[in-house]
């Protein structure tokens, strides 16, 4: 059978779809996988056929850049969506496939796929947070309200002009995020999503999609690593948020001497050269191989990206999460409900911490074993819930 799968430029959306797609592929499917051209390798590598998006290509920057502003990114995917439908609902007309697989902010997926009515199944590589009740402060409430005002018109008028363009099945339902089908594949487990009537039979949850085999391989000096018994502690802010230099030379300010091996994945853009000296107990990379590392560390310093929290949790580890924005701000919060994470710098314009309360607690997470004990209960239940073989079970099932 022929997959169509649709995807927006940012890893924490795309990693979980990869051993999706190659345990799709070893069950005799074709696949087609469209994504941006810095995607390509990385798919190409499960056995898809890679196809770029159109020029201009909606780029990894143009979404980094508005990620923290719910209201921006919704605009920008709305302003794509425009753009692509067109030359997508030419190109699925030509490929007539089976299925067709987009994430959950992939608009123009969901919507060629309603337009020309073709089965669907979505990939949710976030919480549900439609309809969740109970997880936002009343200073989150006012940031979104702040961000929201000045923009709605404008995301307003582009819906209309959307409405007008394609007819009124262009937005299938009453609200725009998650986008959603008859199948809603969810990359975390029933027990860790917050609560929300919005979550019905369509949605599944079969924890995180891991599979080092479809991963980028990234070099690293295993054999630095301490054998002397001293805690192994990884620090990273992900793909998105790190170029965060201050933070990075507080952690070798207040940890240079601290009794403890750290990694820091310091991310792709940041000139590791101008961090200054490092310290003696630290390995700094532009990139780990985050899940080889994980298995080995006693605590996750982390800026709460959805799929650093599902990856640590899922091998036991404690999370520290340092939020860089709200989605990451409820990501930690859920975590530390259950036990598993002391949230910090969790007020906008979140990310504030202080080399104090990091210290503080790393020792906790430590040293309190509970945390420990939480995250291994959260990760069985991530083990419980089939992962991607459970993922291409259901879209077998959607053919
Ligand atoms: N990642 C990695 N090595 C690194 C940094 C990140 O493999 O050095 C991966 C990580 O395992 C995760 C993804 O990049 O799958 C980051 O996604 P997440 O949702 O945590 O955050 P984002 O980058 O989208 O903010």
């Amino acid at each position: 059978m022929k997959i169509i799968f649709l995807n927006v430029p940012g890893h924490g959306h795309v990693n979980p779809t990869l051993p999706v797609t190659a345990e799709l592929i070893r069950r005799g499917h074709d696949i087609i996988y469209y994504s941006t051209a810095d995607f390509g390798t990385k798919i190409a590598q499960t056995g898809a056929e890679f196809r770029p998006y159109p020029e201009p290509q909606p780029s990894t920057e143009d979404l980094n850049q508005r990620a923290s502003n719910l209201v921006n990114v919704t605009l920008w995917l709305l302003e794509q969506s425009e753009r692509l439908l067109p030359w997508l609902l030419k190109e699925l007309k030509q490929e007539q496939p089976d299925l067709v697989v987009f994430d959950s902010i992939c608009l123009w997926g969901m919507q060629a796929a309603s337009l020309l009515k073709l089965p669907a199944v979505s990939s949710i590589s976030t919480f549900v947070q439609e309809g969740v009740r109970g997880m936002m402060t009343f200073w989150d409430g006012v940031a979104i309200v702040r961000q929201a005002l000045p923009k709605l018109p404008g995301l307003i008028r582009q819906r209309r002009r959307l409405v007008r363009q394609f007819g009124p099945d262009v937005f299938p339902y009453s609200h725009i995020f998650p986008c959603i089908s008859g199948t809603n594949i969810v990359y975390t487990s029933r027990e860790f999503q917050p609560e929300t009537g919005f979550i019905d039979d369509t949605f599944h949850f079969v924890g995180p999609s891991l599979n080092t085999e479809t991963r980028e391989t990234a070099a690293f000096p295993w054999h630095l690593l301490a054998t002397d018994g001293r805690p192994l502690i990884y620090l990273s802010l992900g793909t998105v948020y790190h170029k965060k230099e201050a933070f990075y030379q507080t952690a070798f300010q207040q940890f240079a001497t601290y009794p403890a091996q750290f990694i820091l994945s310091a991310g792709r853009t940041t000139e590791i050269d101008t961090l200054g000296p490092i310290p003696d107990n630290f390995i700094v990379q532009n990139f780990v191989p985050q899940l080889e590392l994980l298995p080995r560390v006693s605590a996750f310093i982390t800026h709460g990206g959805m799929n650093s929290v599902n990856e640590g949790l899922y091998f036991g580890v404690p999370l520290i999460v340092v939020p860089q924005q709200m989605e990451q701000t409820l990501n930690g919060r859920q975590a530390a409900r259950h036990g598993a994470a002391i949230v910090l710098g969790d007020h906008p314009p979140y990310g504030r911490t202080t080399p104090t309360e990091l210290q503080t607690a790393l020792e906790t997470v430590l040293t309190n074993d509970s945390y420990r004990q939480n995250a291994k209960r959260i990760g069985n239940s991530f083990k419980k819930s089939g992962g991607y073989l459970a993922a291409a079970d259901l879209i077998t099932a959607a053919l």
